[in-house]
């Protein structure tokens, strides 16, 4: 049954919000223009179908080495093997371009984020990805202590972050404005307990909470924090702070898409205390592009275009005695590949789907790898909306909303310098207030949600109608690795890190989190793991 527009705004933006906008706003004089891209939705259906496919004795290609998955983690693994020498591999990609969460459209007068943004500046240990920083030419060398020196024109430029609240824009993340003595003493004691953590180390010198996460300590004091949520965490430790928690909530829907009790202690202290260097530090300046991490995704898939096979939906992937064949649907054809290694960077739910016969041998529970959903809607803005004040705190990088369910938004020309005209903003809403989020996403029509994320915008601007030119929306069905409670620590991760006989597994799910070092991490690992079997064969 279809749901009324107040109903739709209730379910996004809450009751009391929904009533008014229904009741106050009326109805814009013109709506824009805009579409629901990207995302291959028939995947699934033939997935589920578990169809048996005969790909012609014509239609196939040996190689030493097939990736299933074109995301970061899967270019990551064709970027090292390219660096090791191996050259006879392919990568398969369903959707007709590369890069999965990290993708990025091109627009005017940017480029255009629809998924990742930014990447923290890595610590010196993190030397492979300091390698790929360095071949893309953003650094230029070291510090006398040994950390990487990002060029300053891809450091997120000033202002980084404003919150609205109550009909005034301020800056920063934290909301400090009307703060009471007792909110001040929070927010420091809260401070104080992430810098117990960032100086805390194991007897063996290993951090608590560092990024890639395979490098964080194994200490039960440590791996304990898995097992409450992280608003059990706050309240064991006596912090009510309604501003503090709604931080602490943001940060968790923002990196992991989940509210504050969703999550897992350890993953919320990971956000916060990962990208810190030393206790007093500030976290890690960011990296990033108008067209966010699809700067990476460009980068790496150019150095293994000629490896790369868009638009081909594997559909089985057979383990034999001495090989794998892989089998794809491309354009309603079938082809397929025979490979010795495989290296499965998709996520790893699908895994009974594809692999046959994975269900019978189970390495690893599959289903318990899961997934939110969010939306990402891209609005072209002819013009800036004019500020509400004349000292209103002006529009940052990242914009975000303290009354509201979404994340806000990301302007695009930002990064860039372009203050005046035209931009692309990008919206994001993590749909963690729903059960069967996914689902329902999908009912949505794109009218529904981009009604959502203008109702919810025009709130700050005003004038956002006039100047919205279009706005196009991603529905992710299946967008980040849910870190809840037990998973991150739990044995089914650990179990899925070994390879099952010839396929290794490679996805930012293997780390319980999101990220663009994850992905690059474990990309990395499998890839290592196929070419040092290699070079001991030969
Ligand atoms: C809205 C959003 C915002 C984010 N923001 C940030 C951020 O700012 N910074 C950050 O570090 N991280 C961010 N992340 C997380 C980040 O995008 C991921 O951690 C990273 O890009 C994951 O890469 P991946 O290769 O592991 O997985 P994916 O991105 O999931 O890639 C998997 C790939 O496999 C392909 N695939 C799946 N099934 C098949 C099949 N059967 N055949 C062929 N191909 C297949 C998919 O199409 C996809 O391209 C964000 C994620 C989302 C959703």
């Amino acid at each position: 049954m279809r749901l009324t527009r107040r109903e739709i705004l209730k379910t996004f933006l809450g009751a009391p919000f929904a009533l008014a906008a229904c009741r106050e706003q009326s109805p814009p004089a013109r709506f824009p223009e805009g579409e629901v891209v990207g995302q291959n939705a028939t995947l699934g259906h033939i997935l589920r179908e578990g169809r048996t496919f005969e790909v012609p004795a014509d239609n196939w290609k040996t190689v030493k080495a097939a990736i299933v998955g074109g995301g970061i983690a899967g270019l990551s693994a064709g970027w090292k093997l390219k660096k090791a020498g191996l050259e006879d591999f392919v990568l398969l990609e369903l959707e007709k371009d590369v890069g999965g969460t990290s993708m990025s459209g091109i627009g005017q007068p940017v480029s255009y984020p629809w998924g990742a943004h930014y990447l923290p500046v890595p610590f010196q240990e993190n030397t492979e990805l300091i390698e790929l920083l360095d071949e893309m030419q953003l650094t230029e060398g070291r510090s006398e202590n040994g950390d990487v020196v990002i060029k300053e024109q891809y450091l997120c430029r000033e202002p980084e972050e404003r919150v609205f609240y109550k009909g005034r824009w301020y800056e920063g993340l934290y909301l400090h404005a009307g703060e009471n003595e007792d909110d001040k003493r929070q927010f420091a004691e809260f401070q104080n307990q992430i810098d117990h953590w960032v100086n805390w180390r194991d007897a063996s010198g290993r951090r608590a909470f560092v990024v890639p996460s395979a490098n964080c300590s194994r200490d039960t004091e440590v791996t304990e924090l898995d097992k409450i949520s992280f608003a059990e965490w706050l309240r064991q430790n006596n912090f009510t702070s309604e501003r503090l928690r709604w931080y602490c909530d943001y940060a968790c829907r923002d990196d992991y898409g989940l509210k504050l009790e969703q999550t897992s202690a350890w993953a919320g202290l990971f956000y916060f205390c990962s990208r810190v260097k030393e206790s007093g530090d500030e976290s890690q300046p960011f990296i990033t592009f108008p067209e966010g991490n699809g700067r990476y995704v460009n980068h790496m898939s150019g150095r293994v275009r000629d490896k790369i096979f868009k638009s081909h939906v594997v559909v089985s992937i057979v383990q034999n005695d001495t090989n794998v064949d892989v089998v794809c649907l491309a354009n309603n054809e079938l082809r397929g590949f025979r490979c010795e290694k495989l290296i499965y960077a998709s996520p790893i739910f699908t895994a009974p789907y594809v692999i046959r016969g994975f269900n019978e041998a189970a390495p690893f529970s599959a289903s318990e790898f899961q997934h939110n959903a969010w939306f990402v809607a891209n609005l072209f803005l002819k013009d800036r909306p004019k500020p509400r004040f004349p000292r209103d705190f002006p529009l940052a990088w990242d914009n975000v909303l303290y009354e509201s369910p979404s994340l806000g938004y990301v302007n695009a020309t930002h990064q860039k310098g372009i203050d005046h005209g035209s931009t692309i903003w990008t919206y994001y809403y993590p749909m963690c207030h729903e059960e069967n989020s996914r689902t329902k996403l999908f009912n949505y029509e794109w009218r529904d949600l981009a009604d959502v994320c203008l109702t919810d915008l025009v709130r700050a601007h005003p004038d956002i109608y006039d100047l919205c030119e279009r706005v196009d929306i991603m529905r992710w069905g299946h967008a980040m690795i849910s870190p809840r409670p037990g998973f991150i620590w739990g044995e089914t991760r650990e179990k899925a890190l070994k390879p099952f006989r010839n396929i290794h597994f490679a996805h930012t799910d293997l780390s319980g989190i999101a990220l663009f070092e994850e992905a690059f991490y474990h990309g990395l690992r499998a890839a290592e793991e196929i070419s040092t079997a290699e070079t001991r064969r030969r």
